[in-house]
């Protein structure tokens, strides 16, 4: 399928010189969401996952039904006070400032293979975020899924040990 069809892109969104990739678009054609989402579960099923990792909130809408096709679990990673019991934080960079997302601690097993999936991988700050904290709570990153790769961003050198899974790419 040509899922790059059904991606809109916004020029100067959310600022001035940003191509924003909308993939609401996509998401509200139920065949192509639907055939995203199977060729995204497969690479999962491949890697065995037993837990799906998504942060907020775009990793939610391509994470819960990775989870779902493979009958594995899927755990939130969410910005502050945003999780109610105790959480794992990390820190990460943004253009300006930084920003910080968080993990429940028991929200991952010693050994378990996990596959963290979001819509997009632009600069990699927040996957490598995430890896962190599933690592940090012993997972093992089996692999990294995107619907969507930013290639001139770069982001995949900042992930290089790992495999990494993207659906299109836009250079
Ligand atoms: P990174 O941390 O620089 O890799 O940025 C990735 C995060 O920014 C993802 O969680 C995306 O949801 C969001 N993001 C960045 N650019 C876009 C875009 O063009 N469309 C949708 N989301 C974007």
């Amino acid at each position: 399928m040509d899922f790059k069809k059904y991606i809109t892109i916004v020029e100067d969104y959310p600022k001035e010189g940003i191509r924003f990739k909308d993939i609401t678009t996509l998401m509200q054609d139920g065949e192509a969401y639907r055939a995203a989402i199977n060729e995204m579960a497969e690479f999962a099923k491949e890697k065995k996952a037993d837990v799906i990792v998504g942060p907020e909130a775009r990793g939610f809408v391509v994470g819960c039904p990775i989870a779902y096709a493979l009958g594995a679990g899927f755990v939130p990673v969410r910005k502050p006070g945003k999780l109610p019991r105790e959480v794992i934080s990390q820190d990460y960079g943004l253009e300006y400032g930084k920003d910080q997302l968080t993990l429940h601690v028991d929200s991952i097993q010693k050994g378990q293979r996990v596959v963290i999936a979001d819509d997009l991988l632009a600069t990699g700050g927040t996957i490598e975020a995430t890896i962190k904290m599933v690592e940090q709570l012993g997972g093992e990153v089996v692999g990294v899924a995107f619907m969507i790769e930013l290639t001139y961003l770069e982001g995949r050198n900042r992930l290089k040990e790992y495999d990494l899974f993207s659906l299109m790419s836009y250079s």
